[in-house]
């Protein structure tokens, strides 16, 4: 049996920072680029096809959504998560399998209301957590848009 020895150095300590975004591949490398530029240079993740969607239990039904949201909360309770980055993106599978025949105006708008929904009910069940949203668009590289966490 062969091994593989990476040379990163193991870190007990846990992060502080959870990013919870979409399971499609073409976006992981830029999503980790964007929090390393924003100093997270590790981070807890929970990866699942449509991310915060799953938060919503009209759209991703109720064993899906109970999964992440007692997944999430897991992680910020057990490791102490004092950060959550949620991330929707742009052409996702996810909402097009979801939301047949729907235009994608209609549904990016409902990804960014299922963001704010999801970033309401993570900072109702822990008090202390602070909560970012972001929209990726990808073009020749990922663009990433804060998203307001009220509307309006
Ligand atoms: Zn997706």
């Amino acid at each position: 049996m062969r091994t593989f020895v990476a040379t990163e150095a193991f870190e007990p300590a846990h992060p502080k920072m959870l990013a919870l975004y979409c399971s499609d591949g073409r976006f992981t490398n830029s999503v980790e680029e964007l929090l390393h530029e924003l100093g997270h240079r590790r981070v807890d993740t929970v990866t699942l096809p449509g991310g915060p969607a799953l938060f919503n239990v009209w759209l991703a039904g109720f064993s899906e959504s109970d999964a992440i949201q007692r997944g999430t909360s897991f992680l910020v309770e057990g490791h102490r998560i004092e950060r959550v980055a949620l991330f929707a993106h742009a052409g996702c599978g996810f909402y097009k399998a979801r939301m047949p025949n729907q235009p994608p105006e209609r549904i990016r708008e409902q990804q960014v209301t299922d963001l704010r929904s999801a970033g309401v009910f993570l900072r109702q069940r822990h008090s202390s957590l602070r909560v970012t949203l972001y929209y990726a668009v990808a073009d020749k590289t990922v663009s990433f848009h804060e998203v307001s966490p009220h509307a309006g």
